[in-house]
């Protein structure tokens, strides 16, 4: 028989380790499963100016590092060895959880916090110049190219969104599509191209990335024409991938009630899953604000609703009630 721990955090992104850190100073020995990517998304971005608290900018991996070490030192227990969840079983108690090294975990309380993925559109080049160029976050790292030229690839509100907000910042956006028509929302096209420094380019795939070393930087993309299967280049100094993301739900298999698009779906204002005793923050369960800090705050949400769930179970147990 497996311990069963108060909570299991699963992920290690801002939600988890946030999670973590007070769940881990409300003395429940939190224990997270960090899986593949510890640290998630920011572990892939560069200098982080948004994150508030620090005067200069932190690179995204340093400030993951520091919520790491926050959390251990708030009594976590981080299973690092990249194991992943694999499946989960919350229709009984305790809850159920296998990582994909065959071991099973057992909680009171499960927090599910694995993160978003951006979608990568798969090119040759693209994961040597990411955080050099390549990025999935406009938000995160448009600021590095003030004044410069950029690419944005992607027909939908993502992309829509993400080159308006380089426009503010950059000298020209170019808009790289794979159809002469944009599957945006209306409002967010017309902003688009009414933009003077957006420009698009129609039925073309990005299709490598070129660049330089010494230092790692971009300067133009290849693309070519769907039509005509014209191959150009395009001088750019960051290609900016907005064609969506993708929740990281796949382990759940329906076990809690999702969007259609994958999101978990919480009470608005919660963290509260359809599953009393699960909850979800981050990016899992966000498909709007997507930030480090909303996901943090979220974490927080979490591991207060769990604290807040395991006194009532306990009350209960002890009055003799069932939990529900
Ligand atoms: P999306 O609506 O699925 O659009 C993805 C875009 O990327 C499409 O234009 C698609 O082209 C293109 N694309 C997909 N795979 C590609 C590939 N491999 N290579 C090149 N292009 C590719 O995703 P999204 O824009 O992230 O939006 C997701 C959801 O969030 C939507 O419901 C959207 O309304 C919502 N959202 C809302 C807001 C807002 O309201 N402020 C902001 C962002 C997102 P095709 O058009 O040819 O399929």
């Amino acid at each position: 028989m497996s311990t069963v721990h108060d909570i299991l955090i699963l992920g290690s992104g801002a939600a988890g380790y946030t999670a973590a850190i007070y769940a881990g100073r409300a003395n429940r020995k939190p224990v997270v499963i960090c899986g593949i990517q510890h640290g998630g998304q920011l572990t892939i971005t560069t200098e982080v100016e948004n994150y508030p608290g620090f005067g200069e900018p932190i690179m995204g991996p340093e400030l993951m590092e520091r919520m790491k070490q926050q959390a251990i030192r708030s009594g976590a227990t981080l299973v690092e060895d990249l194991t992943q969840v694999e499946r989960v079983d919350f229709a009984r108690r305790p809850f159920r959880v296998w990582t994909d090294d065959g071991r099973e975990w057992q909680a009171r309380v499960v927090i599910v916090a694995t993160g978003a993925s951006a979608k990568w559109i798969g090119l040759p080049n693209e994961q040597h110049f990411m955080g050099h160029g390549v990025s999935a976050c406009a938000t995160c790292d448009g600021p590095f190219y003030k004044g410069r030229r950029v690419v944005v690839v992607g027909g939908g509100d993502t992309a829509m969104e993400e080159a308006t907000y380089l426009a503010q910042l950059t000298s020209e956006v170019v808009v790289v599509h794979r159809r002469d028509t944009l599957r945006a929302s209306k409002a967010m096209q017309d902003r688009a191209m009414r933009n003077p420094k957006i420009r698009f380019v129609w039925d073309s795939e990005v299709i490598d990335v070129n660049g330089a070393e010494s230092p790692t930087k971009v300067t133009g993309v290849k693309i070519r024409h769907l039509k005509t299967g014209a191959v150009s280049e395009l001088p750019t100094d960051a290609l900016f991938v907005a064609i969506g993301h993708q929740p990281n739900t796949g382990f759940l298999a329906g076990a809690l009630t999702t969007d259609e698009r994958g999101y978990v779906r919480v009470t608005p204002g919660s963290t509260r899953t359809n599953v009393p005793g699960v909850f979800a923050a981050g990016d899992v369960a966000d498909p709007v604000f997507r930030q480090a800090v909303t996901a943090a705050g979220m974490g927080c949400m979490a591991a207060i609703e769990a604290e807040h769930r395991l006194q009532h179970e306990a009350h209960l147990a002890e009055t003799g009630a069932h939990t529900g």
